[in-house]
């Protein structure tokens, strides 16, 4: 499997970090070894000092496909988690200075966290879902699907025309505002609507 990761995909979140609104959805690719499942903890690694947390909505490809249109994107992903994005910031900011790929801050070890996947349907409002992330018991970040700029059917059109999504393949669909950097000690609880998804620590 693949995990497939978007930028830039909320307004608010490209301001914070001063960066331009995409024309076009932005992705990059994590490796499997970045998954981080099951509540386990996040140890923070030696070549970061500066590492983010980002929440974001991950959907789970259930078909394979390829150059599929929007309209029929609904058919290829039924169940959804919630994920943080961990990146190394600093080593982000060289790679955008150097202009290098993102892999080094973006792929590591353990940088992909996911929940357990639950059904579209057993949400309140699967058309614009509503999901937090708490550190250490304070909300820091809030987001709702309908503010992304390109949503999951537009990405899942976008991304297949490049490379064949598989069964199994998650699709990061991007950060709201509010990241911030993680140290040891930290608690991360994601919520899906009411629902806790994620509870880890941050050693
Ligand atoms: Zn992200």
């Amino acid at each position: 499997m693949k995990i497939i990761c978007i930028g830039r995909n909320y307004a608010d979140h490209a301001k914070e970090l001063n960066n331009p609104l995409p024309k076009a959805p932005m992705f990059f690719l994590k490796p499997d070894t970045a998954l981080l499942i099951d509540n386990d903890p996040f140890y923070i690694p030696e070549f970061s000092n500066d590492i983010h947390y980002e929440c974001e909505l991950v959907f789970k490809i259930n078909r394979v496909g390829k150059n599929i249109a929007e309209k029929f994107a609904p058919k290829y992903y039924a169940e959804i988690g919630l994920g943080v994005d961990f990146t190394a910031r600093d080593l982000q900011q060289q790679c955008k200075e150097q202009g290098t790929p993102w892999e080094i801050a973006k792929g590591f070890d353990n940088s992909a966290v996911i929940s357990k996947f639950i059904p579209l349907e057993s949400l309140n409002n699967k058309e614009n879902i509503e999901f937090r992330l708490d550190l250490n018991g304070q909300t820091v970040q809030t987001g709702k699907s309908e503010n992304m700029i390109f949503n999951v059917n537009q990405l899942i059109a976008y991304i297949s025309q490049f490379i064949t999504l598989k069964t199994g393949d998650l699709i990061f669909t991007g950060t709201p505002a509010g990241v911030g950097a993680v140290k040891i000690g930290d608690r991360l609880q994601g919520y899906l609507e009411d629902r806790l998804m994620y509870d880890f620590e941050i050693k």
